[in-house]
C-alpha cells in the first residue's frame, strides 16, 4: 500500500499514521520528522531548515525531494508507505508523480484529514505546552494555517482531479479516526479491483 495523508497541521496525520503502519505493515515516512532529526543532528540539511521550519514556512522543494528520493531507495518501502507532510505544494506534487513513475511504484490512495481550524489551534495548543515545539506557538500555528491554505490546499485538488482523494472526517476518538481511514482505504480498493 501506497498512501499519502494530507491534512493541515494538527489534523493527526502523525498519529494516524503511526497507528496505520502496524496496520498495513508499512513504514510511516514523515518528513517533518526527518526534517526535524536533521536539525536536532546538526546536518547541513538541518543547519538550512531550522529557521524556516520555525518560522512555520516551508523548507525549499530541492531539499525534500533530496531527502524524500533517498529514504524511498531504501529497502523496506519495497511494499509501499505512509507518506506524511509531503507533498506541501503542487511542485512537490508533480515531483512525487515523476518519482513514483520512475521507480514504477504509482500511489495507490491519498487521503485528507479534515479538521475544522478552529479544533487545529486547540490542539497544537496542546502540543505546544507539551512538546515545546516553535512552529506550534499560536502566532506560528496560524502561519502555517495560511501556508497549508494558499500552499497545500491545491494538492488535495490535484489527487482529485486524478481520482485518487477520499476525505476522511478527522474529528473525534484516534480508533474512530482510525477506522474512518481503513474503511475508506478499502473502499477505494474495491473500487479499484472493479
Ligand atoms: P510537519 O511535522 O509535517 O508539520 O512539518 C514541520 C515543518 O517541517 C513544516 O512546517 C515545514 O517547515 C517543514 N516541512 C515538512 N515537510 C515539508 C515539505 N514537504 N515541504 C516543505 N517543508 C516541509
Amino acid at each position: 500500500m501506497r498512501l499519502v495523508l494530507l491534512g493541515p497541521p494538527g489534523s493527526g496525520k502523525g498519529t494516524q499514521a503511526a497507528r496505520l503502519k502496524v496496520e498495513l505493515g508499512v513504514p510511516h515516512i514523515s518528513t517533518g520528522d526527518m526534517l526535524r532529526a536533521a536539525v536536532a543532528a546538526g546536518t547541513p540539511t538541518g543547519l538550512k531548515a531550522k529557521a524556516v521550519m520555525d518560522a512555520g514556512k516551508l523548507v525549499s522543494d530541492d531539499i525534500l525531494l533530496a531527502m524524500l528520493e533517498e529514504r524511498l531507495s531504501q529497502d523496506d518501502v519495497k511494499n509501499g508507505f505512509i507518506l506524511d507532510g509531503y507533498p506541501r505544494n503542487l511542485a512537490q506534487a508533480d515531483a512525487l508523480d515523476h518519482l513514483l513513475a520512475k521507480i514504477g511504484q504509482p500511489l495507490d490512495a491519498v487521503v485528507k484529514l479534515d479538521v475544522p481550524n478552529a479544533v487545529i489551534i486547540g490542539r497544537c495548543e496542546i502540543r505546544f505546552a507539551a512538546e515545546h515545539r516553535k512552529d506550534d506557538d499560536p502566532v506560528v500555528v496560524r502561519d502555517r494555517l495560511k501556508v497549508y491554505a494558499e500552499q497545500t490546499a491545491p494538492v488535495a485538488d490535484f489527487f482529485e482531479r486524478r481520482g485518487k482523494l477520499q476525505v476522511v472526517d478527522g474529528v473525534g476518538e484516534l480508533d474512530e479516526v482510525t477506522g474512518r481511514v481503513k474503511r475508506a482505504l478499502d473502499a477505494g480498493s474495491a473500487a479499484a479491483n472493479g
